[in-house]
């Protein structure tokens, strides 16, 4: 490579590092890999890590997405119904 070329490498630079702990007592400095946290030789791997929907880790569910957003739809139902009836005893 001739020395007068200058190479562009900000967007490599700014790529998101990997950032796992290595045995001598540094953070990892590889990019990670596209769409994970790890590089590739820290668990960023192509088709390591768990498959898309993993269930393997769950217990009881009461933390799901769809959940919460349920008990959060019944909570504001209650609010309401309960609002309703103050109204309705206040006259
Ligand atoms: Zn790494």
């Amino acid at each position: 490579m001739n020395g007068d070329h200058i190479r562009n490498t900000g967007a490599m630079m700014r790529s998101r590092r990997c950032g796992a702990w290595t045995r001598s007592g540094a953070t990892c400095r590889a990019p990670a890999v596209h769409g994970k946290t790890r590089c590739r030789m820290h668990g960023g791997a192509w088709r390591s890590g768990p498959p898309k929907g993993n269930q393997n880790a769950r217990k009881h569910g009461a933390f799901a997405q769809d959940q919460i957003a349920e008990r959060r739809a019944i909570r504001a139902l209650l609010d309401e119904a309960r609002k309703l009836l103050v109204e309705m005893n206040s006259d």
